[in-house]
């Protein structure tokens, strides 16, 4: 084939999703840290009713509706918030607007994948900083890397765990840089960054509706920053970046924080029980403040066991690089579902390699 790519782009790998099984496909799927409840019920509702005009016409551009809805509900004025088709975008965004070749894009490892491959992406130059053995936050090398961007997943994945605002506020205020704060799994944390975005112009909060939300097919993502970042940012989304059902049924999901919290609080009761019966099996379980559980079987056959369950139509995430390929990332579903996991491991431990 005649060279038709940038040599970067040439060289660089594909970004690899959790498994995305055919719709109808009989499986339990614990990959890709979906929720496993349904969207609200006033959410659908909205969807059921998109009249037919809303969709002859361009959307509006900034997600308006969702913006204002979001506003309300997270006490931010509308003008702080950029929203996105996922967040997924708005990363992509970020970097698009702030790295080049010769800047750096700098983030601790092991964390979310895409920031590799965004940034390989735009050619810029990339500078991975290894969490310390404990997931401790090295500080002091990501103020030394001094990135144009540096991204933060807080909660973290795969390992689960949050930074502290103290630790993120010392990051912020040396960095030359914006800092990304990438707070997907927000919603099952205890505590949460967006404070600090008034604090400083270079940081922005992006969140998504795909996890806490049970809203992951809309694509739906929105950042909170100061409208000094933001203008920068608004400059390289693509124009009309919100389709017009994505922008109407996030706002209503957004606003039933009701029914999100009801089913978040589920879920952090279930990631309680499975964490608690993957320890009697023997798994050591990192303490999670997202919806999936960090662990590492006891007879270190991780990839052993991710394969044998694919094979009873049960998904989990390996991810074979260094530092994880000893552990496995695993979504916590309904407590039918986490159970059948936890009986096919416990049959997989008894009868060994
Ligand atoms: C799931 C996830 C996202 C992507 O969210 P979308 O809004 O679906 O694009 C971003 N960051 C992290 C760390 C995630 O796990």
């Amino acid at each position: 084939m005649n060279n038709y790519f940038r040599s970067h782009v040439d060289a660089m790998a594909s970004y690899v999703p959790g498994e995305q099984p055919p719709r109808g496909t009989q499986i339990i799927k614990l990959n890709s840290n979906e929720n496993p409840y349904p969207p609200s019920p006033v959410a659908l509702a909205v969807l059921q009713n998109i009249d037919g005009e809303r969709l002859r016409r361009y959307p509006e551009p900034f997600g308006e509706e969702f913006r204002q809805a979001a506003s309300q509900v997270l006490g931010v004025p509308h003008d702080w918030i950029i929203v996105g088709n996922g967040s997924d975008e708005l990363l992509n965004v970020v970097i698009r607007a702030c790295a080049e070749p010769g800047r750096k894009v700098v983030y601790p490892m092991p964390t979310y994948v895409l920031y590799r491959t965004l940034t390989e992406a735009q050619a810029a130059d990339i500078t991975e900083i290894p969490y310390h053995e404990d997931y401790s936050f090295p500080l002091e090398e990501l103020i030394a890397a001094d990135g144009c961007v540096t991204f933060i997943a807080s909660p973290n994945s795969p390992s689960g765990h949050v930074v502290s605002i103290n630790d993120l506020r010392k990051l912020a205020s040396q960095l030359s840089g914006v800092l990304v704060i990438d707070e997907a799994y927000t919603d099952f944390a205890q505590e949460n960054a967006l404070a600090l975005v008034e604090e400083f112009e270079n940081i922005i909060a992006i969140r998504t509706l795909s996890k806490g939300y049970s809203l992951a097919g809309l694509r739906l993502g929105f950042g909170v920053a100061n409208p000094k970042l933001l203008q920068g940012l608004f400059k390289v989304k693509d124009s009309y970046n919100i389709d017009a059902i994505a922008c109407a049924v996030g706002a209503a999901a957004i606003t039933d924080q009701a029914y999100k919290n009801a089913c978040v609080d589920k879920i952090k009761a279930s990631r309680t029980q499975l964490a608690t019966d993957l320890k009697k099996l023997g798994f050591r379980v990192w303490d999670s403040q997202t919806n999936f559980l960090l662990v590492q079987p006891p007879q270190r056959n991780a990839e052993y066991l991710y394969q044998k369950l694919k094979e009873q139509k049960i998904l989990i995430r390996y991810f074979k690089q260094p530092e994880l390929e000893d552990k496995l990332r695993i979504t916590v579903g309904t407590d039918e579902q986490n159970h059948t996991l936890v009986q096919a491991l416990s049959n997989l431990l008894e009868t060994g390699d």
